[in-house]
């Protein structure tokens, strides 16, 4: 059975002179994203406040690779939701005759249904409520134990008269939606091996930021698997946000200054303060707006109002901080959903789980804060960052298609 998939915009789409721009964003999107299938396998074709994805004319695809190209329409943000279809020309008895062998297997085993055509091309000479009322009956002669409920049908089936098309599909699944990744701009993470920061690189990614990345160490208190938990990390946010790149720097010696020349309550204030610096040099560097972090009102010690005020001021670009108002829960319900909680669970510790004072300030003011740094003699996170190491991390990397 020849399939297509119905793409039906995001809220963006809808907003009137930057639409034809993001419609391209979101069509090269899925283009590339398409392209790991096979080069020309699958076409997009641009609709009425729809995508359509479809085998390209002559080739008939296995059912790896329609999965395969239903799991990147699910994960490309900017889509709302999907609608696997089949399609036929604009002609009733065809129309009919196909909903009734591509649905058969979901009708029968169903006990109510109901029909929802819409008809976006009026050249189509029946009206809405006469195709509902005509395929209805076909449903029902071909299944006669089904019965008609408009209001809470086992399933819906959908009739999508378009520009020369008709499409019949059962589902409308809800997709990734947000906007096109790149509709606004690009943001640097800081992505650490927890819960947090992964969801918060989620939902601006989800925004339309393409993301980049970095990650803090401190060799040789932190470990390779530390590490590798992060770049885990990163290939999984590829899955939804395209190739990224991920910069990881090490803090070792900043943070053997801090605890040679500080006092114990301030540690994690100033490292935090240096990795915002590093951050933001990356980030102006590699063309990113802001940072973005995983922090949550009141979750910790360095994550209080006072605290955040402390660590924001350490740099000029915008701190994107979508977490700060979630709770643990919603976080963790985020991070499964995108598939990054089992990975985020691993046990490997990241630096400033070693370099954890017994008493953190809670309430620091700036200018503590900056009397503390000034014991460290000038030192920047410059050279720090310099030296980052740089990985890409490419969208393809964890596709197989077999
Ligand atoms: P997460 O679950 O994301 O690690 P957390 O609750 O453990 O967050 P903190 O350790 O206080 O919180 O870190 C707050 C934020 O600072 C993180 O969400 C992340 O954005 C950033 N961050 C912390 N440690 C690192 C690191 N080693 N590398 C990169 N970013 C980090
Ligand atoms: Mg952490």
């Amino acid at each position: 059975m020849r399939e297509i998939f119905l793409c039906k915009y995001g809220e963006m789409m809808l907003k009137g002179a930057n639409r034809s721009s993001f419609e391209a964003l979101l069509s090269n999107e899925l283009k590339y994203r398409l392209g790991g299938i096979g080069h020309g396998k699958f076409t997009v074709r641009k609709g009425q406040s729809v995508m359509y994805i479809e085998p390209a004319p002559g080739y008939e695809p296995t059912d790896a690779e329609y999965s395969a190209a239903y799991g990147i329409a699910m994960t490309t943000f900017g889509i709302a939701a999907v609608c696997r279809s089949a399609a036929t020309g604009h002609d009733f008895e065809k129309i009919a005759s196909l909903t009734v062998s591509y649905l058969g297997e979901r009708l029968r085993a169903a006990r109510t249904f109901k029909v929802e055509a819409r008809r976006a091309d009026k050249r189509f000479p029946m009206h809405s409520a006469d195709i509902n009322a005509e395929l209805g009956a076909r449903i029902l002669g071909a299944f006669p134990s089904l019965r008609v409920d408009v209001h809470d049908p086992d399933v819906t089936v959908r009739c999508d008269i378009r520009e020369n098309f008709a499409y019949v599909g059962a589902d409308k699944v809800r997709a990734a939606g947000g906007m096109p990744v790149g509709s606004n701009g690009r943001a640097m993470l800081l992505l650490s091996g927890g819960i947090d920061s992964p969801v918060a690189g989620w939902m601006m990614a989800k925004r339309g930021v393409k993301l980049d990345a970095v990650y803090f160490e401190t060799p040789p208190y932190t470990g390779i698997q530390a590490k590798e938990k992060v770049i885990a990390l990163a290939r999984i946010l590829s899955r939804w946000n395209g190739s990224l790149r991920l910069y990881s720097v090490s803090l070792t010696e900043i943070e053997e200054q801090i605890a040679k020349h500080c006092s114990e309550e301030y540690f994690t204030l100033l490292l935090r303060r240096y990795m915002m610096r590093a951050a933001e040099r990356l980030a102006v560097a590699g063309g990113c707006g802001a940072l973005i972090t995983g922090e949550s009102l009141g979750q910790v010690a360095s994550q209080t109002m006072e605290a955040l005020k402390v660590t924001g001021s350490a740099v000029s670009v915008p701190v994107f901080r979508p977490c700060i108002g979630l709770d643990k829960e919603e976080i963790i319900g985020t991070a499964r959903k995108i598939g990054s909680y089992e990975t985020s669970v691993l046990p490997y510790e990241d630096c400033c789980v070693l370099f954890t004072p017994r008493h953190p300030k809670t309430r620091p003011k700036l200018a503590d804060v900056e009397a503390e740094e000034a014991k460290l003699g000038g030192l920047t996170a410059d050279s720090a960052a310099d030296a980052a190491e740089v990985t890409r991390i490419g969208y393809f990397d964890h596709i197989s298609v077999n």
